[in-house]
């Protein structure tokens, strides 16, 4: 039986005091110091009980790295070589220099709520609404902090007590739980899906109004696609169905595209402009999809329905920040400007061609100059829930771990545990870096830690050589 040890404290470690006292030079403050050392004595204490030790050095050193890691910045810049352009889980789109630029000046005292003419209170949604106005075609539009907050409170605004009509095949599930009928009942809105999974006919939506409908839903299937034995109602159909009755179509396209993404060699995407001259009451969608701007979710359409939404008690709760806003003027004002395509990293990158990006990853190839690398095409993802059976052709520099004696796992882990983060994508047991979602700036990093990773194990295999040697 171990109880008995269990609950003893091992003799070997130190209290808390004196650990404290051996970390006088760890520079911290001392609740920080104190956390951290209750924390690594702690672990110490199971590692001790697990038949392990620790020696004073080494506890220092452990309450020194809590410390660090405590007190270092986030999030840490990550060069993301997956190819996926819209990457979740490294923050989706990038930001062009001009939105950074701005968020800059927005984090400053400014007139975000203020007309500097007159010097009386303004709404802080203008000067976004005026260029989505321009942009689109609407007659009004309003911001909130994220496409799912947008479809939250039309439906809430416009709908609350009333049933919404919803074709069963975009009855769905957006990401992180986010569903549909879910998002409806919490508005309020009682959702009354129509038609089947893959047929959905006018006649279908026609049967469905009553007097207690309040709106017609489209959803875009952004993150999946639906063929075969397939029949959907077109927006101008809906539209049309809608008008007969007085009865808005709210059109949530999700991932906002605003250009023809046929540029790219890619199937048409229903843009925002298409569903606004299409007669969609309200029309919704990312600011950090397609669009490539901040987190925000975009409403534009009829003046009257924009103002419920701008009404609505909880658009108070789900408006966005200062900073937001500036980085989202930005980057409409690039396409304001006609510069979108190269000023937007998201389109920038979508537009790159094969053969920019093989050239580059043979660039690659030859400055690193290490064995098992070699130039393959590829696809590239557009990702972030947009266009999800999309391929881009690009051409990716595969590195074979092998050759440096580690798994590709280890290897991927290595790159992004590096002081310079890079994702790369694990397929074969390689390591795959798409140069088309690499910075051009971040170029110099990528292949610094590259040849690092490469060269340390090259190090460590000549060790091994020269203690087999000599043994
Ligand atoms: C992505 C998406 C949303 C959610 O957008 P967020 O900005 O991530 O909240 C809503 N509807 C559709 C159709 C989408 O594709």
């Amino acid at each position: 039986m171990r109880t008995e040890e269990a609950i003893s404290v091992p003799r070997s470690l130190p209290s808390v005091t004196r650990l404290l006292e051996l970390c006088r030079e760890v520079g911290a403050p001392r609740d920080a110091l104190v956390a951290a050392s209750r924390r690594v004595l702690e672990d110490a204490r199971k590692a001790v009980l697990a038949g392990g030790n620790t020696s004073e050095v080494e506890l220092v050193r452990a309450v020194r790295a809590h410390v660090q890691v405590a007190q270092s910045s986030w999030p840490a810049r990550v060069v993301n070589a997956t190819g996926v352009v819209l990457h979740t889980n490294l923050g989706r789109a990038v930001l062009s220099e001009a939105a950074r630029g701005a968020m800059q000046e927005a984090a400053a005292y400014s007139d975000l709520e203020l007309d500097l003419e007159t010097g009386e209170r303004g709404k802080r949604d203008t000067h976004v609404e005026r260029l989505l106005v321009e942009l689109t075609g609407a007659e009004a539009a309003t911001v909130t902090n994220n496409c799912a907050a947008s479809l939250f409170l039309s439906l809430a605004a416009l709908a609350h007590g009333r049933e919404v009509v919803v074709s069963r095949g975009q009855s769905v599930e957006i990401g992180g739980r986010f569903r549909i009928p879910d998002v409806c009942e919490q508005s309020g809105a009682t959702l009354r899906e129509v038609g089947t999974t893959n047929r959905t006919y006018a006649s279908d939506y026609r049967d469905a109004v009553t007097e207690q409908t309040a709106l017609l839903l489209k959803v875009h299937r952004s993150n999946f696609f639906l063929s075969g034995f397939v029949a959907n109602v077109d927006i101008e159909e809906m539209v049309g169905l809608g008008d007969s009755r007085s009865i808005p179509v709210l059109n949530d396209l999700g991932s906002g595209c605003m250009v023809d993404t046929e540029l790219f060699g890619l199937r048409h995407e229903p843009t925002v402009q298409e569903s606004v001259r299409a007669g969609a009451g309200l029309t919704l969608f990312s600011g950090d999809k397609l669009l490539g701007g901040p987190q925000a979710g975009l409403i534009v359409g009829r003046r009257d329905l924009v103002e419920r939404v701008r009404r609505h008690p909880l658009a108070r709760a789900l408006r966005c920040d200062k900073v937001t806003l500036a980085a989202l003027h930005a980057t409409l004002l690039h396409y304001l400007r006609g510069e979108h395509l190269e000023q937007v990293p998201t389109l920038r990158m979508l537009g790159l061609s094969q053969a920019e990006l093989s050239g580059r990853a043979q660039r690659w190839r030859d400055a690193l100059a290490l064995p098992g690398v070699e130039v393959v095409p590829v696809a590239s993802a557009v990702g972030g829930g947009s266009l999800p059976d999309a391929e881009l052709p690009s051409a990716a520099l595969v590195i074979d771990p092998s050759h440096f004696g580690v798994s590709a796992d280890e290897y991927a882990r290595r790159l992004r545990a590096g002081e310079n983060p890079i994702m790369a994508r694990v397929e074969r047991d390689r390591i795959w870096l798409d140069p088309r979602t690499v910075q051009p700036d971040e170029e110099r990093v990528l292949l610094e830690s590259l040849s690092k990773a490469g060269q340390q194990q090259a190090v460590a295999d000549a060790d091994a050589d020269a203690a087999r040697g000599s043994a």
